[in-house]
This record gives structure tokens, C-alpha cells and sequence, in this order.
């Protein structure tokens, strides 16, 4: 008898994504589209949706979707139309939300993200222009609801990928690399705890000869990169489990329950909802010039995965640390800027990943609000470079740079930090530690030589860290020689 083949699963996901814009005004009126507030006070007729309001279109909304869709490698289209999607629900008082449907302002792009080492292409199939919805809390105690339109009406985008992503690592690594595309290109501030980078991974399973797509699930309400992993790791094996006990997935929305890291669906799908879709007749097509298009591919700033290259090949630095100082804008740009002032790319690029990262990440600083410039940190690395201080040292005025914002140069004056350089001052504190600790001395000679660390951790001790390590090796390698 032969035994059946296990069967093995392939994991697809697409991912939704919504990420506010950051404009000053809203979509098509002119009130604030700044995150916060007491709830309905930004509000006009038009995101309140009262009959005879006329919605304006915000040309910079416009403009940044362009910008964007251009990162993303897609076509532009042009024109392009905005559409009404009907529904009936009090998040939206129109009865419609004001969307983008078969002509997405850009199309066909994709999005190159490095997995295990392994670069993987995710495809994206639109970039498309909408409005944001008001925001509901529902109040379980007395069954009521309570609605807020300061959101009404914020400008959004929507990006969807195709079903490219084939594990939890590759969808945290996607939704990474996107929510720096959209800060570098000041689009968005991708605050996911402010919603205002929102995304919904769909999810399905199927064996890995099969080409049809097995039934999917969406997540939703997903606040973290981290939430996003876990989430999506757990729902690929729920699926898998149900499958291979002989279960069928359901169409469902699913929530992640952080206490018992589990997905629970919230509800299930009968069929899909016909939205109604037609041309929004208070807005003409946008259409964009060949003049205007061409201006904003050339204004386009570098992307981090060229900066990323560049790091490697202009500073010699590893793919790993490029990336890591290229995720951010105000990290790269910081990184440059203090690699110039200290004329050492490497060993800036290691204090500004572990040093200046740990400082900043204890005290929960962004890095453009740091006290430490990037020309004092290059200052500071420049005293290494010429012996004034040792690296042990240099953290120590790294630290109170950090806290008083003072140069390096003042900290190691005041506090006395200059190394000691001096044989002569060297070689009477060895004498010392020999004199203090005979027997140590006696074994060293009897070949310990292991011991030589305790006598060095004494030297630094006894000099509070002031000796040159090198100096402080070869004096008393010379002295216990004998
Ligand atoms: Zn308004």
C-alpha cells in the first residue's frame, strides 16, 4: 500500500494598503486635515456631505498620488476620473465615498523588498485617490455609537499589490519598504498608531501545484509591523490547521486578538456588495500634461533602495547597515552629513547604528530632534581618529553630548578625558598594579597569560579609562616579561 503524499501549502497574500496624506486641507474642502481635535469641529457642508455642497479637488493630494505612483514604478494615467462608490453607513453622511475605479491614477508598478537575503519583486496593481470616512466608537454599554467627521473627508491613498507576497516575513518586509517610500517622498508620515497607514492583508492558502486561489481572509485593523507579522502568521497556520483536518475556510473578516495571539473572524462575507459605481458629475477628469508629468519625475527625491545601493558603493559599507541607515530619510541624511565631518565612513556608520541609535532609541528621540549634529558627532570620531581619546572614552562624551548638546571637543576639556599617551605616566601606574598584585604577577610569568586582561582591566581602572589600549598592552607585555 503506498502512503499518500502530505500535502504541502503555498501562502498568498495581497495587501491593501491606505495611507493618509499629508496635506494641510482636506480632499475637496478647505478644512483642516491635521490629525486630532475635538471631534467635529473640522468640518465644512462639503465633508459633512449637506445637499448643494460642491466638492474642489486638492491639487496637492493630486500631485503627491502622482509623485508616488511614479516611485512605485507604475504608469501614470492620464485622464483619470474619480468615481462615486454608494453605501449607506453613518461613517460616510453622503451615502457615497469618493474613490477612483477602472481609471486608478497609477497602474502596473512594483515594489523590490529583500527577504532572507533573497530579493523578491511585489507587484503593485493600482494607486488610486479617495476620501476618507468619518470615524465611529461604539459604546458597548448602552448600544449607542458616536460619530466624528473630523476625518471626513482627509485625502487618502489606496495601494494594492497582486497576490505576491507569499509569507508573514515578506508582507512585514513589503509594508515596510512602502511606508519609506511614502515618508521619503514626504507624502505621508506613515504613523500606523494614528491610522494613518492603514493596511489589510488578504489571505489564502493553497497546495502548491494548485493555480486556482483558495478562499481568502481579511485582516483588519492591523496597528504595527510587528501586529502585521504575527497576525499573519497565525491566520496562514489557522488556515492551514482547518484545511488539513478537513475543514473549508470561509470568507471572512478577521480581527487579531493580541492577548491570545490568535485571528477571530468578525464577520463573514455572503456575497459582494454592489457598490454602484458611476462618475462622480461635480468633478471633471483630471488630466495631466506631458510638461506636468515630466516636472515631477525629475523632482522625484532619491528612493531608499537607490540610496541604498549608493551607500554600498560609495561607502563601502554592508548591504545590511545600508539599509539600516537608509530606512529612514533623517537617518540617511544624518549618516551623510556626519560621515563628511568625520571623513570615516565605516566607523560613523557603527556609531550612528549602535551608539547614536541606543541613545536615541532609550530616550525615544527621533533623529531630527537629537542635540548631536552631525557634524559634532564627525568632530567627536575625528578625536578618536587622532588619538585625543579612546573609543571607551568616546561613548562616555557621546552621552553628554546627547544630554547638554555641548561639542566634543568642550566635554573632553572640562572633564580631563584626554587619553594618556605618555610612557613614562603609564609605565608608573604599572609598576603600581605589579607592585599590588604579586601572586597575579608570579602566575603570569609561570605562563598564565590569560592573566594579562586582569592587568589591563587594572591599568584602565587605575587611569579611568585614559590609556591608550595599544600603549597599555605593549607596557605591560614589556613589564611582566620582566
Ligand atoms: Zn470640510
Amino acid at each position: 500500500m503506498e502512503t499518500a503524499k502530505r500535502v504541502e501549502y503555498e501562502t498568498v497574500i495581497g495587501m491593501e494598503t491606505h495611507a493618509e496624506l499629508r496635506t494641510n486641507s482636506k480632499m475637496f474642502c478647505g478644512c483642516s486635515a491635521v490629525f486630532g481635535g475635538e471631534p467635529n469641529t473640522k468640518v465644512c457642508p462639503v465633508c459633512m456631505g449637506l445637499p448643494g455642497s460642491l466638492p474642489v479637488p486638492n491639487e496637492r493630494a493630486i500631485q503627491y498620488v502622482v509623485r508616488t505612483a511614479m516611485a512605485l514604478g507604475c504608469e501614470v494615467n492620464t485622464p483619470t476620473i474619480f468615481h462615486r462608490k454608494n453605501y449607506f453607513y453613518p461613517d460616510l453622511p453622503k451615502a457615497y465615498q469618493i474613490t477612483q475605479y477602472d481609471d486608478p491614477i497609477g497602474a502596473n508598478g512594483h515594489i523590490d523588498i529583500l527577504v532572507n537575503g533573497e530579493t523578491r519583486r511585489i507587484r503593485i496593481r493600482r494607486v488610486h485617490l479617495e476620501e476618507d470616512t468619518g470615524k465611529l466608537t461604539h459604546n458597548s454599554g448602552d448600544v449607542s455609537s458616536l460619530v466624528d467627521y473630523n476625518r471626513s473627508g482627509v485625502p487618502l491613498m489606496e495601494i494594492v499589490s497582486e497576490p505576491d507576497i507569499h509569507s508573514a516575513e515578506e508582507a512585514r518586509e513589503y509594508l515596510v519598504a512602502l511606508r519609506n517610500i511614502l515618508v521619503y517622498l514626504c507624502v505621508s508620515d506613515g504613523k500606523m498608531e494614528e491610522g494613518s497607514f492603514r493596511c489589510e492583508p488578504n489571505i489564502s492558502i493553497r497546495p502548491v501545484e494548485q493555480e486556482e486561489f483558495g478562499t481568502r481572509t481579511e485582516l483588519k485593523n492591523l496597528n504595527s509591523f510587528r501586529v502585521v507579522f504575527e497576525s499573519t502568521r497565525a491566520e496562514v497556520k489557522r488556515q492551514e490547521a482547518l484545511i488539513r483536518s478537513g475543514g473549508k475556510v470561509q470568507q471572512a473578516t478577521m480581527r487579531w486578538d493580541e492577548a491570545r495571539g490568535i485571528t477571530i473572524p468578525m464577520r463573514f462575507k455572503e456575497s459582494e456588495s454592489d457598490y454602484r459605481y458611476f462618475p462622480d458629475p461635480d468633478l471633471v477628469p483630471l488630466e495631466f500634461s506631458d510638461e506636468y508629468l515630466a516636472a515631477q519625475r525629475a523632482s522625484l527625491p532619491e528612493l531608499p533602495a537607490a540610496r541604498t545601493r549608493r551607500f554600498v558603493e560609495q561607502y563601502g559599507l554592508s548591504e545590511y547597515d545600508a539599509g539600516v541607515l537608509t530606512a529612514e530619510r533623517g537617518m540617511a541624511e544624518y549618516y551623510e552629513a556626519a560621515a563628511k565631518a568625520s571623513g570615516d565612513a565605516k566607523a560613523t556608520a557603527n556609531w550612528v547604528t549602535v551608539e547614536l541609535t541606543r541613545l536615541l532609541n532609550a530616550e525615544n528621540v527621533p533623529i531630527a530632534e537629537t542635540r548631536v549634529t552631525p557634524e559634532q558627532l564627525g568632530a567627536m570620531l575625528v578625536l578618536i581618529q587622532d588619538g585625543t581619546i579612546s573609543g571607551k572614552i568616546a561613548k562616555a562624551v557621546l552621552e553628554e553630548m546627547f544630554r547638554s548638546g555641548k561639542d566634543a571637543k568642550e566635554i573632553v576639556r572640562e572633564k580631563g578625558l584626554v587619553q594618556v599617551t605618555d610612557t613614562g605616566a603609564i609605565e608608573a601606574m604599572v609598576e603600581e598594579i605589579l607592585a599590588a598584585n604579586p601572586k597575579e604577577v608570579e602566575r603570569f610569568r609561570a605562563g598564565d597569560e590569560k592573566l594579562l586582561g586582569f592587568f589591563v582591566g587594572q591599568l584602565m581602572r587605575a587611569s579611568k579609562g585614559k590609556v591608550n589600549p595599544g600603549l597599555a598592552n605593549d607596557v605591560l607585555k614589556q613589564r611582566l616579561a620582566g
